[in-house]
């Protein structure tokens, strides 16, 4: 791929050092270009997790020709994106834009499946390899009832609830403690999103758009020429440092949003807070698994993926899921908490950090916690110690992410660079929809569904101008 050169503009405003340096970052991308390739109009996207992906997946669709860049290797071991499953649902007791933000990523990978699909004699991708369809569970305090319903009648929800310890008896035979309702999601793609896949398979897309996927590849150094009006920077792969420029720009950096935009848009380090939030993974003891009826198994593996505020704090709160099942066909529980999460003292360390005995007593006590809701006869001490480990997420003050170009001159939106940022506890199920956003943005296209409309006023660049001044 070849970077766009403004020749004028930067024999004018640059001196000889620096243009050697942009002639060596053309050098770097300077392949021949592929029919793909031909006459499009360059982007460059700055980290390749969820938001860069499909940023840069939606991007190609536009046609306009991608350079995703991103420091990991192929298969990755860290990022806010890394794992094998996120909970993706349609109703959210608040705000409607995460409805819509789950249902619109829905269509999107549709569309990719069937991008992917194109031309193959027999298709080899599925909305299954990224969805896990599976009722929802949601377990809160009685307070919330009138709210819920109000949302669940909006948002279009396929749901069934109860809200007392009769009804959770008789609808679902669980032991439901006092002012404690239950309620269950069911639409189709509702469940589990599996991040690892559908990064995998939005780069295949990215490549098939004729498009670029540089992984092992470290981005610094990242500064704007106002005289030459180009972003420079380095990228640092198998220890060899070389110089790129670029005119439009992504960023999706994640924890790094901050660190990496030092220059180009300093406030994102007030505006956006990495945060570390544990993981555990536990099974059943097998052999008690095993000795469970084939019932109790699947009513189980039924009430997974779970959001479980019943405690009515805040603290007591936990999401918690099958992440996998182990070769044995043991499911593999992963629980966290979002209101577990705490400060880091360094994100390159972090994912490093092994997780403290409170924290792992607080995974523990919370999955006996809901068998015992659930009526399985599953102990505490049933129940076995897989893996743990820390992960990151970047968390703005009211955690509504920001999808918006950056700060101009006289505060208007400069709209050659747009980041996504302070994704927190809530990307994943959106990713999609917040990457069409951020390349709509970028190219100016505008769709006229209003709750697009409320949707990209909610990420964008007013709120950023309020949070910011
Ligand atoms: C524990 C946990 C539970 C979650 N649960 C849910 C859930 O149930 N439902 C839901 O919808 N969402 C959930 N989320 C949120 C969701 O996973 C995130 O919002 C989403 O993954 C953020 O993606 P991202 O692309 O912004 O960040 P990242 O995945 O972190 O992507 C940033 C990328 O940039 C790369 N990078 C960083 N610095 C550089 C550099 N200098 N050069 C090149 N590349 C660089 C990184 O390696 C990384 O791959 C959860 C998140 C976590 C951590």
């Amino acid at each position: 791929m070849k970077v766009k050169l403004n020749t004028t503009n930067l024999a004018n405003g640059m001196n000889k050092t620096l243009l050697l340096l942009i002639v060596s970052g053309l050098c770097l991308c300077g392949c021949q270009e592929s029919p793909e390739q031909q006459g499009k109009e360059e982007v460059l996207i700055m980290g390749g997790g969820l938001m860069g992906s499909s940023t840069a997946w939606q991007l190609s669709k536009q046609g306009f020709l991608v350079r995703l860049i991103e420091k990991q290797d192929s298969i990755y071991t860290e990022g806010s994106s890394y794992g094998e499953a996120r909970i993706a649902r349609s109703n959210n007791r608040g705000n409607d834009i995460w409805s819509y933000l789950h249902n619109r990523s829905v269509k999107e990978v549709q569309e990719l499946i069937d991008f992917l699909n194109k031309g193959e004699v027999e298709p080899s991708h599925a909305m299954e390899d990224i969805y896990t369809t599976s009722p929802v569970t949601y377990v809160g305090r009685i307070g919330i009832y009138d709210r819920l319903m109000a949302s669940l009648q909006r948002q279009e929800v396929k749901y069934d609830i109860a809200a007392t310890p009769k009804e959770g008896q008789e609808l679902y035979d669980v032991i439901l403690p006092d002012s404690v309702l239950m309620q269950r999601e069911y639409n189709l793609h509702s469940g589990t999103i599996n991040p690892r896949a559908l990064i995998e398979k939005l780069h295949k897309a990215i490549r098939k758009n004729g498009g670029q996927v540089d992984y092992g590849t470290k981005i610094q150094n990242l500064k704007y020429d106002t005289a030459s009006q180009v972003y420079q920077l380095s990228v640092v792969k198998n220890g060899k440092t070389q110089s790129i420029i670029a005119q439009k720009v992504v960023s999706a950096l994640g924890p790094y949003t901050s660190t990496l935009l030092r220059d180009v848009a300093p406030y994102f380090d007030t505006l956006i807070s990495p945060q570390r939030v544990f993981l555990a993974f536990f099974r059943v003891d097998p052999k008690v698994y095993q000795s469970l009826s084939e019932e109790q198994q699947q009513k189980l593996r039924q009430f997974y993926p779970v959001i479980n505020s019943s405690k009515g704090t805040r603290a007591g709160s936990f999401f918690s899921m099958i992440e996998y099942d182990d070769s044995a066909g043991n499911p593999i529980i992963k629980i966290g908490g979002h209101f577990q999460r705490s400060d880091i003292e360094n994100l390159d360390q972090v994912w490093q950090k092994e997780l403290d005995q409170t924290e792992i007593d607080w995974s523990l006590s919370s999955t006996a916690r809901y068998f015992q809701m659930l009526d399985l006869p599953i102990k505490e001490e049933d129940i076995q110690w897989v893996k743990g480990y820390s992960c990151v997420y970047s968390l703005t003050a009211t955690e509504v992410p920001i999808v918006s170009p950056i700060i101009g001159p006289d505060r208007t939106p400069k709209t050659d660079f747009v980041v996504l940022g302070g994704m927190s506890g809530v990307g994943a199920k959106g990713a999609m929809s917040y990457g069409l956003i951020a390349a709509d943005l970028l190219t100016n296209r505008e769709e006229q569904d209003s709750m697009y409309t409320v949707v990209k006023k909610a990420l964008g660049f007013e709120r950023l101008l309020q949070d910011v001044y």
